[in-house]
């Protein structure tokens, strides 16, 4: 190994660790694997963010047993240190920071070669490189997990066209994963990545949220809790009535496009912000996406009108300069700004989603055999686990039902 890979290995190492320190969960979960190793002989291909958090989920399956492959989930969320310790860990991993998208489905291929037995997916990249690319692979594999929504919509389409070929768990559907991952970690981590590459104030500006799922209620709270007026849009009447009465304001993304000072997408949808949106923006206006790839801001519409274009006048900052000299600022390329421009969510959040994962797949690893293909729920009781053993290491007790009050909640005989 040359010098400057170890001392890069040994910056991951230190990372690894740090975050190991605040996934007590998946600690808990990887002593519990090596005493019983359930992914005895297993070969898994993962792609997923390469991050620290990943590293100690990929660290708790090796312990299980498992040989792990592992490509990165987006060209620009790659932790080069983390990815050099890993590799030092004996796990083969095929990603680097930056590359184009030829490179990124290169590693996804590469992290195939492994002849996977499970996989492990987050955005169906993986997942549809193998249906697509890499059928004469397809009879080995037994199924795999889906770390995201915008995955598990097209893992659910994909059984609807009977195109699935094995079964897949849906992880990011578990109320530990989603309530927590999705809200509050892409809340903090989004507002992290914005302020990382611009050093923007939040407080007073207008922000505008597009999109107000999971994600995006999370995004709203946390700008709002730093002071900023927030203004949502969305397309689903209900999800809208729900944010007018949190008391924000909602407006069609035409109206929102002209008052707003930032703007995050956060929908898994594409084009929310288009060419006819762009125009009708302020001087200064910053543009953000913390959802799906880089389809949400249409970048090749702002690349069409701008008449300049100043890369990197910030970190994972370009300035796009239109005609009559109005400046938009795109973050990270239009693609996920926590996990490029900051460290995607905290260790702590992490801790919950890679639990679930990992007791996912040692679920799946002895159900695989009698499970036809399909989207399958995490079971109940893995997602009570998870919360349990969170609640248990931050040392919150909480109340059990009595056996009358169990017997209460059974019963319909009883009136009031
Ligand atoms: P969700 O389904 O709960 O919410 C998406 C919302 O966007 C819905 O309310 C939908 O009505 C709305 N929407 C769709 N099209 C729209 C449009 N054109 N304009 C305005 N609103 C629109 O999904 P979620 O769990 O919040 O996830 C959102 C996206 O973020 C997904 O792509 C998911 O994979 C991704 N995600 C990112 C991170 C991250 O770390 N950045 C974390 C979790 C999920
Ligand atoms: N691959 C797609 C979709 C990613 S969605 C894309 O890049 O656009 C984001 C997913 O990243 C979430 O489901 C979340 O669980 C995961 N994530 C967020 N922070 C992370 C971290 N620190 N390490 C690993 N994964 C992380």
């Amino acid at each position: 190994m040359e010098a400057q890979d170890a001392s890069l290995a040994e910056a991951g190492e230190r990372r690894i660790d740090w975050a190991m320190r605040s996934m007590p969960v998946l600690r808990a979960v990887a002593a519990r694997f090596e005493a019983t190793r359930p992914l005895e002989g297993l070969r898994i291909a993962a792609c997923l963010h390469v991050t620290a958090e990943t590293a100690v989920l990929v660290g708790a399956l090796k312990a299980g047993g498992a040989a792990i492959a592992l490509a990165a989930s987006n060209p620009l969320s790659t932790q080069d240190d983390v990815a050099a310790a890993l590799r030092t860990y004996d796990i083969a991993v095929h990603a680097r920071a930056g590359v184009d998208r030829d490179t990124y489905y290169r590693h996804i291929n590469e992290a195939l070669d492994i002849a996977p037995d499970l996989v492990l997916d987050d955005g169906c990249d993986l997942v549809n490189t193998l249906h697509t690319e890499r059928v004469e692979l397809l009879d080995g594999v037994s199924g795999g997990c889906e770390e995201t929504t915008t995955g598990i919509i097209r893992l659910r389409q994909m059984a609807a066209e009977q195109a699935l070929r094995f079964p897949m768990v849906a992880v990011n559907d578990t109320r530990t994963k989603r309530m927590f991952d999705n809200r509050y970690g892409t809340g903090q981590s989004t507002l992290d990545g914005i302020v990382r590459a611009t050093n923007t104030l939040i407080a007073g500006r207008t922000v505008v949220v597009a999109g107000f799922g999971f994600c995006g209620r999370g995004v709203a709270e946390r700008a709002r809790g730093q002071g900023a007026r927030v203004i949502v849009t969305e397309i689903d009447p209900v999800k809208a009535l729900d944010a007018s009465l949190q008391g924000y304001e909602v407006l069609p993304m035409s109206e929102a496009a002209r008052t707003g000072d930032l703007f995050v997408t956060v929908t898994g949808n594409r084009d929310v912000i288009r060419g006819e949106h762009l125009a009708e923006m302020k001087d200064g206006a910053i543009l953000a996406n913390a959802g799906h790839f880089d389809v949400e801001i249409d970048v090749r519409a702002l690349e069409g009108m701008a008449h300049d274009v100043h890369l990197g006048v910030r970190p994972h900052t370009d300035e796009y300069v239109l005609a009559d000299g109005r400046r938009l600022l795109l973050l990270a390329e239009g693609r996920l700004v926590n996990l490029t421009a900051a460290e995607g969510h905290p260790a702590a959040v992490m801790d919950m989603s890679f639990s679930a994962q990992a007791l996912a797949v040692a679920w799946l690893a002895a159900e695989r055999a009698r499970l036809a293909p399909g989207v399958y729920d995490v079971p109940a009781d893995i997602d009570a686990e998870v919360a349990r053993l969170k609640l248990a290491a931050a040392g919150i007790a909480i109340d059990a039902l009595t056996p009358v009050q169990a017997e209460y909640l059974r019963s319909w005989r009883l009136g009031s």
